[in-house]
């Protein structure tokens, strides 16, 4: 069932003991939505807690509210009602997704316009740049004042699914809620430099890996980040984060992919960027059993990353 934000709000205030979750590998618009809610709903004196696979990202480790997190379902209560968060469909749970789905209450709230709609309630709304866009309205409805820490996870949620309010996503909302963030005491210049203008020497030194092994045809540039680089640089699952950038930003490239070869070795998850008019979520990503927003998308595809990558080009090669 479809609900407004309004009825969502009135819902979650019907339970205690509440699990948000979060996508896996997750970003900054999922951690930072996540905890937002989760602080939220403890203001109302609930029991409730953000699950996110893998836990927190190193490079998000300096949000308020780290103690709200959980990474693989080591609950400290079994949780009664579920909501999902920037979730774009149900393997995109991860290690949690039979924690939500043995839930006996579950809903949805997210922004990917392929979302199925996973919920028993759903919230999706393709126009927002960013999941936190919603959660600042949820936490309204909910009646609960924003704390300066609820602003501060939400701006970093904002901030980066729109590229720090550069991308085609963002709106007049999305200026709003930074706003809103940013009269509550959510301080810019420390989130924006710890995202933005800080990263580890290991992660400079996988950017370096990963774009040296640039490959160009026409309009569309590729490469590849192996397991070999992460031991190389000494690099974090999390360090491949925006490396995709750097080759949609090459002039001349409409659609630009990242593989990343998974620990297991028989596996790779791929990062897809797109200018317009190309759509790679509804073009590349759906079809290969992905998802995401028309100009930013993945999949994971259960082949070895040679194998993958050559069906992730030869889609891309259809639509170009
Ligand atoms: P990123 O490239 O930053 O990891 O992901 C870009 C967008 O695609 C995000 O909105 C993310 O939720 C979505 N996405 C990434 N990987 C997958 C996937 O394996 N399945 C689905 N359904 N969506 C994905
Ligand atoms: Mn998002």
């Amino acid at each position: 069932m479809d609900v407004t934000i309004r009825e969502l709000a009135d819902w979650l205030k019907g339970f205690d003991d509440i699990a948000v979750f979060g996508h896996r590998a997750p970003d900054g618009d999922a951690c930072g939505s996540c905890v937002a809610v989760v602080l939220a709903l403890r203001a109302l004196g609930k029991r409730a807690l953000a699950c996110l696979p893998e836990g927190m990202p190193e490079f998000l480790r300096f949000l308020p509210g780290q103690d709200c997190v959980v990474s693989d379902g080591n609950l400290p209560f079994a949780p009664r009602c579920a909501l999902a968060v920037d979730v774009s469909a149900p393997d995109m749970l991860g290690s949690n997704r039979a924690l939500f789905e043995n839930c006996p209450q579950r809903a949805v709230l997210d922004h990917h316009e392929s979302n199925p709609h996973f919920g028993m309630l759903n919230h999706v709304e393709p126009g927002r740049a960013a999941a936190g866009e919603m959660a600042l309205l949820l936490i309204e409805e909910l009646g609960v004042p924003l704390s300066k820490d609820m602003a501060a996870c939400l701006f970093a949620a904002i901030s980066s699914d729109s590229g720090n309010f550069n991308y085609s996503n963002t709106t007049a909302e999305t200026f709003e809620t930074a706003a809103a963030c940013v009269r509550a005491g959510a301080d810019v210049d420390g989130i924006t430099g710890r995202i933005y203008r800080t990263r580890t020497e290991a992660r400079t030194r996988l950017l370096g890996l990963a774009l040296a092994g640039l490959e160009r045809d026409g309009k569309l540039a590729w490469t590849c980040v192996t397991n070999e680089m992460f031991r190389r640089a000494g690099a974090l699952r999390c360090d491949t984060e925006r490396i995709v950038n750097y080759l949609i930003e090459i002039e001349g490239v409409e659609i630009a992919a990242l593989a990343i070869e998974q620990e297991d070795g028989g596996s790779a998850k791929f990062s897809l960027r797109s200018v317009a008019p190309y759509n790679v979520a509804r073009d590349v990503a759906l079809p290969l059993g992905g998802g995401g927003h028309e100009r930013a998308a993945g999949i994971t595809i259960q082949r070895p990353l040679r194998e993958a990558l050559d069906m992730v080009l030869a889609r891309v090669r259809e639509i170009v």
